[in-house]
């Protein structure tokens, strides 16, 4: 370890175990927000809504005490920034953040009108470790909730905070895998090739986009798989696509970049005309240009070595309304 990560190694140490709070709720806990959390997440555990009052489900726990959309605390908490030894690392090239591990506990229930906060420390950081995205550190973060001084639950949260390798390509390059045993270039996980799959990526190979339909009940399904879902049958064939579609959805990532996707990634869901649904990533195409229900067609294209992949651009010569005249 050189002179400046000792220093950076010691620096971050001088944070574990510094509390920092309160960080306030914005509301109470209400009918109106446990039912929105409820219909989002699908639970329709009656215990919720009961008609006699309503408990906030435990899993809701670290929402409340969530921060506004500008990024501001409840009022009457700290100013005190919670993760500043992140931005320590951050600040040092340690810019890559992927959550580790989530642990729950839930002491007792959260009912209606109860305000809760939260108080955070910082009680682990392990050594400097090197793993696949980079070398790094694992920062653990207990976070305690309250309503008034009654610990009603806690959380810890591991971030692993790491330095990504140097941009091996730039965005839209393909990787570089020509054997260089120094090379920092990580690679996209290589699909499993299967009984069941190995029509698809050896498709993809020989520039067909291939879709697997039933033999007895024609249905179409997407991804590979041995059974027919509709049917049961374990009979199919395979149609290959002309790879047209509509975008159903999408997302856009912009942060964190981890290797080796191209950022901002936008990351698709496309109809096929075929009937079904394909996960995929958008190029050739701004984000802000991206459209739900826009006609796209699929480029075949290899992104690695042996790997090729259905992405998607906008269509051609197609209008962006799903017109099949
Ligand atoms: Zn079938």
């Amino acid at each position: 370890m050189s002179q400046l990560d000792a220093a950076l190694d010691a620096k971050i140490r001088t944070y574990i175990g510094r509390r920092v709070g309160p960080f306030n709720a914005w509301n109470a806990v209400s009918r109106p927000l446990v039912w929105q959390w409820c219909s989002a997440m699908g639970d329709n555990n009656p215990l919720y809504l009961d008609d006699a009052g309503v408990t906030a489900p435990p899993t809701s726990l670290q929402m409340w005490t969530m921060r506004d959309v500008n990024g501001d605390y409840g009022p009457g908490s700290t100013d005190v920034h919670p993760f500043e030894v992140l931005d320590v690392l951050e600040a040092e090239g340690y810019s890559g953040v992927v959550a580790a591990d989530y642990d729950q506990t839930y002491h007792r229930y959260v009912t209606e009108g109860e305000q809760l906060l939260h108080f955070t420390t910082i009680v682990e950081i392990s050594e400097l470790k090197s793993t696949g995205l980079g070398d790094g550190y694992f920062v653990t973060e207990l976070a305690e909730f309250f309503v008034g001084d009654d610990c009603v639950g806690e959380a810890r949260v591991t971030y692993f905070k790491y330095r990504p390798p140097e941009d091996p390509t730039g965005p839209g390059a393909k990787q570089d895998t020509g054997g260089d045993a120094n090379s920092m270039a990580v690679l996209r996980t290589h699909p499993v090739e299967n009984h069941d799959s190995k029509h698809y990526w050896q498709g993809l190979r020989d520039g067909k986009l291939l879709i697997q339909k039933c033999s007895s009940c024609e249905t179409m399904r997407h991804p590979p798989l041995p059974m027919c879902s509709e049917c049961q049958s374990l009979e199919w064939g395979t149609v290959e696509s002309k790879g047209v579609g509509t975008l159903h959805s999408y997302t856009v990532m912009h942060y964190p970049h981890i290797p080796p996707f191209d950022y901002p990634n936008m990351i698709c869901l496309v109809d096929l005309d075929d009937g079904v649904r394909i996960v995929s990533q958008m190029v050739e195409v701004k984000p802000d240009q991206l459209e739900i229900g826009m006609r796209v067609e699929a480029v075949l294209t290899e992104v690695q070595d042996g790997l090729v992949l259905p992405l998607f651009k906008p269509a051609s010569s197609n209008p962006t309304s799903a017109s099949e005249a």
